[in-house]
């Protein structure tokens, strides 16, 4: 690390849930969370299963965008037959394959500190697919990946200088075996490659740090087990040593600590197999047919349609929203600007078009320009399809065109539900409004159309003053 430059590490830690950071487990989280920034308001992605967020970590950017949309997926090219688990980077690599280098649908933070002659580490001690999704382009030569479990024993790193480099001083990673309660040796075998080797030789800019646990203990044996709280421990003299590798390499000042957990954790007390209730309803010839071919993450599961049949999937959703395990369904977009699907009772998967913002479907949130977050801000919130809709100056700051775009968009979505709206920008009341009643010191003042309204001396007076004409 040359002097002067900011480091940065995200430490991973796998199904944390907030409440389980106590001193009496995790002191070292503990602290650092109360020395830091604690943010309380934070939201998963949709489905928040440990791939979908393992690349929307690495890219910054929804499912939608990024294209991993599951724990499983189904890709015709990959496998035809059935969905495949992106859990294991094999059939990641395959897709990729597929695809034309397309696993992802837009770069990686990986990718773009390369492009900056910068470096990412993704140091993971969780499945490979997990890992792979953290710097998919690493194989190409993009920053450097480890991972134990790659091919155990022979690859353990990319690019292959540094997985020999990592053989040759460490070994191979202890074996996951089948039955165990924890993996807390896995966890401590990647992290001392990362204190002894990666952060004092590879100099990297950014270390996204994988911690597979209390993930796997908390599916073996349950959240809040022994088993999980003392993996969890581990995980805390794990970081501990981290953060003291840093102040020994004298990197504390300019290193920003991030801790995030890809999803939380809860109990479950029953099983829904859903595959076999689409057979036993007549929705699918047999569990391996491919007439709809499922792809689980756990609680949602998405659904594919041999062919896209409307009459299908018409029958799949009125029967999924029957059953007392169906939740809320999604389907293809009934129209622009509607977040109702094409199947009555159903909800738009493609919300994000209906505000315009198809052509950025590639563009980060953050570098989205102003006009446009403001458009995406209007999107989630009819996401959620509301009937009132309230909304706070959404042209203020604005460029003229983006004002008449925002305008517009306002009035599309006010054809189907009430919209509240504070604005200052007087065309734009005059663009939207049918009909504007004037309140001066909670009284009615005036009522009509813009043009009467205006001309109101009453309404002149309250709100621009006597000197107005
Ligand atoms: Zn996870």
């Amino acid at each position: 690390m040359p002097p002067g430059k900011r480091f940065i590490i995200v430490f991973v830690v796998d199904g944390l849930r907030p409440d389980a950071i106590t001193p009496e487990d995790t002191p070292t989280l503990f602290r650092l969370r109360g020395e830091g920034v604690d943010f309380t308001n934070g939201h998963s992605v949709f489905p928040t299963v440990t791939r979908v967020n393992a690349a929307s970590l690495s890219t910054g950017t929804q499912p939608g965008t990024h294209g991993i949309v599951g724990n499983q997926t189904y890709v015709p090219a990959v496998d035809p037959t059935r969905a495949f688990d992106t859990g294991n980077y094999r059939n990641l690599v395959r897709l990729d394959e597929a695809s034309g280098g397309r696993l992802l649908l837009v770069p990686t933070l990986a990718e773009r500190l390369h492009a900056r002659g910068l470096r990412l580490a993704g140091v993971s001690s969780g499945s490979t697919g997990s890992a792979f999704l953290l710097n998919p382009k690493s194989p190409s030569g993009v920053g450097v990946l480890v991972n134990g479990y790659l091919d155990p024993g022979k690859t353990v790193a990319y690019p292959p200088e540094v997985s020999a480099t990592i053989l040759a001083k460490f070994g191979p990673a202890p074996v996951k075996q089948a039955g165990a309660t924890r993996f807390d040796a896995s966890v401590t075998w990647t992290q001392r490659v990362l204190r002894e080797y990666v952060l004092p030789e590879l100099h990297p800019t950014v270390v996204l740090n994988w911690l597979t646990e209390p993930d796997h203990s908390q599916h073996h044996v349950g959240v809040g087990s022994p088993a999980s709280r003392e993996a969890l421990r581990n995980d805390d003299r794990e970081i501990a040593a981290v953060l003291a590798t840093l102040d020994d390499l004298d990197l504390t000042a300019s290193t920003d600590v991030l801790v995030v957990s890809d999803h939380g954790f809860t109990t479950n007390t029953a099983g829904v197999d859903v595959a076999r209730f689409l057979v036993d309803a007549g929705l699918k010839a047999s569990p391996d047919s491919g007439d709809v071919v499922l792809a689980s993450s756990g609680q949602a599961v998405a659904l594919y349609v041999e062919g896209h049949d409307g009459e299908r999937i018409t029958r799949l959703a009125r029967f999924v929203r029957s059953q007392e395990w169906g939740g809320v369904v999604f389907t293809a977009g009934r129209a622009a600007g509607d977040p109702r699907g094409a199947v009555e009772g159903t909800f738009s998967l493609e919300l994000i078009h209906a505000v315009g913002l198809g052509d950025f479907v590639a563009t980060t949130a953050v570098e989205l320009p102003y006009g446009r977050k403001r458009a995406l801000e209007i999107a989630t919130t009819l996401a959620l399809d509301p009937e009132m809709m309230l909304l706070d100056e959404p042209t203020a700051g604005m460029a003229h065109e983006d004002v008449e775009r925002i305008s517009a968009l306002i009035k599309r979505v006010a054809a189907n539900r009430t919209v509240l709206m504070v604005e200052h920008n007087l065309s734009v009341v005059e663009n939207l409004s049918d009909t504007i009643t004037v309140l001066a010191r909670g009284e009615v003042l005036a009522e009509g159309d813009y043009r009467s309204v205006a001309r109101n001396p009453e309404v002149i007076q309250a709100y621009m003053g006597s000197g107005h004409a």
